[in-house]
């Protein structure tokens, strides 16, 4: 496999001179390969943040200049966000925590009686929000037209075909890094009169999302895998059902006005827009950093950003991909496009114990389990050698990376690995 040029430089990162100590008594720099967990923030969101810090003040609560000036930036971090992810003009942007979180709003929204289909392969946050008495778990597909061909099949058989229904899909795997059809799926849903939310956790931080180009009804994604710190994260889309649920959280900022009734209780007027799924104060920091490395993704342009990735991508498969001991781990085929996440197995070493080596003797950051994709991962084993398996059981390494891994930590990992197999063997 040839290795392209690099079209871009690293983006600067926080936690680039981070030193870690070595079990040999050395240290070195850290190599961050876990970005698919959570990536680095960039250089240039914590400066924004820093700047802002000093003026912040309470969003949506206050006369006062800090408040009306904290005000503005959330509400133009909610704009920001949309234009991110090209949303229609009636779409609504909620800040949340996290994907995680989004999702769950999400199901806590959908109308009675509304069908889920989800494929075994998604995240647990994907896969586990929905009401179990309502949801279709499609089985892994092997290939992106199989995946569009199990949803048409599941969506035409459903008992109740004039019901609401909605499909939940990744954009990328937190595993195998590929990309699902979710276009061919959207419209897949759309023509069995179903909505579609797209998990964009892995998709956001790598690829451009276009909620127009992609005809899906929502996108969640999480800040802190796009390059902004923890604690926020975003579902932007229709707003019709989420209008016409009960608010997520119950508080101020939530509703409009509160009164109390005669026989003791209260009557709330809840808001309709965002703030009906918002209540409490906003996390506007979180909201700012998104929006800032919204920015700063958009102006590094995402065509520079994924060319840089492939070559990474590349980097680490001709690099040990000679090595028969080294079995990627795929469902749609090796050269399915993918993001910069790839997991792997090593025969003669367990995935924990290859994890632990990488970070006590190289300074390498990865992740070895099931990555909270426990279906899917199982499913990719099946058949793996014996010698991969960790006490718990069955596992892999995921090695992950994204716009601020410099060469040298994808050719330190790959160097590693290569001095690893050849001791085991
Ligand atoms: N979806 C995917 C594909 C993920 O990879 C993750 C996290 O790894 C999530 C959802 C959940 O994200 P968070 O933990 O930020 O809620």
């Amino acid at each position: 496999m040839s290795v392209v040029t690099p079209v871009c430089a690293p983006l600067p990162v926080l936690g680039r001179d981070v030193t870690v100590p070595l079990a040999s008594g050395g240290e070195t720099t850290y190599a961050a390969l876990d970005y698919a967990a959570s990536a680095p923030a960039l250089q240039r969101v914590w400066d924004d943040v820093a700047a802002y810090v000093p003026y912040y003040g309470s969003v949506h609560r206050g006369a006062g200049y800090l408040s009306r000036l904290s005000t503005d930036l959330f509400e133009k971090a909610r704009a920001t966000v949309a234009a991110f992810l090209d949303c229609r003009a009636d779409d609504q942007v909620v800040f949340t925590r996290s994907t995680t979180d989004s999702l769950n709003l999400l199901a806590a929204a959908l109308p009675a009686d509304c069908r889920v289909f989800v494929f075994e392969t998604e995240h647990h946050a994907a896969l586990l929000p929905w009401n179990s008495a309502r949801v279709t778990v499609l089985d892994a597909p092997r290939g992106p037209g199989e995946a569009v061909a199990t949803l048409e099949r599941a969506l035409a058989d459903r008992d109740d075909p004039h019901g609401p229904a909605l499909v939940c899909v990744t954009g990328a795997s937190n595993v195998t890094g590929e990309l699902w059809p979710v276009t061919e799926l959207a419209a897949a849903a759309h023509a069995h009169g179903a909505r579609i939310v797209l998990d964009a956790a892995q998709l956001a931080p790598h690829h451009p999302v276009s909620v127009r180009d992609l005809d899906v009804d929502w996108v969640a994604f999480s800040g802190h895998k796009l390059y902004a710190p923890f604690g926020s994260g975003v579902l932007a889309g229709r707003a019709d059902w989420l209008r016409e649920a009960e608010p997520y959280l119950a508080g101020g900022g939530a509703s409009r006005g509160v009164v109390r009734r005669a026989d003791g209780g209260v009557e709330v007027r809840w808001q309709e827009g965002a703030a009906r799924h918002e209540a409490g104060s906003p996390n506007v920091i979180g909201a700012y950093a998104i929006a800032s490395a919204c920015t700063a993704l958009t102006e590094a342009g995402f065509e520079a950003l994924v060319a840089r990735e492939r070559y990474l991508i590349e980097k680490v498969r001709a690099g040990l991909g000679d090595l028969p001991e080294v079995r990627f781990l795929s469902l749609f085929g090796d050269d399915a496009p993918r993001v910069g996440v790839l997991s792997l197995v090593v025969d003669g070493w367990p995935s924990a114990d290859l994890a632990t080596a990488l970070s006590a003797e190289y300074g390498i950051g990865v992740r070895a389990g099931l990555f909270c994709a426990h279906p899917l991962v199982r499913t990719l084993l099946d058949g793996a050698d014996a010698t991969c398996e960790s006490a718990e059981g069955p596992s892999a390494l995921r090695v992950s990376f994204g716009a601020g891994t410099p060469d040298e930590h994808v050719d330190r990992f790959v160097a590693a690995v290569r001095q690893l197999v050849s001791r085991a063997t």
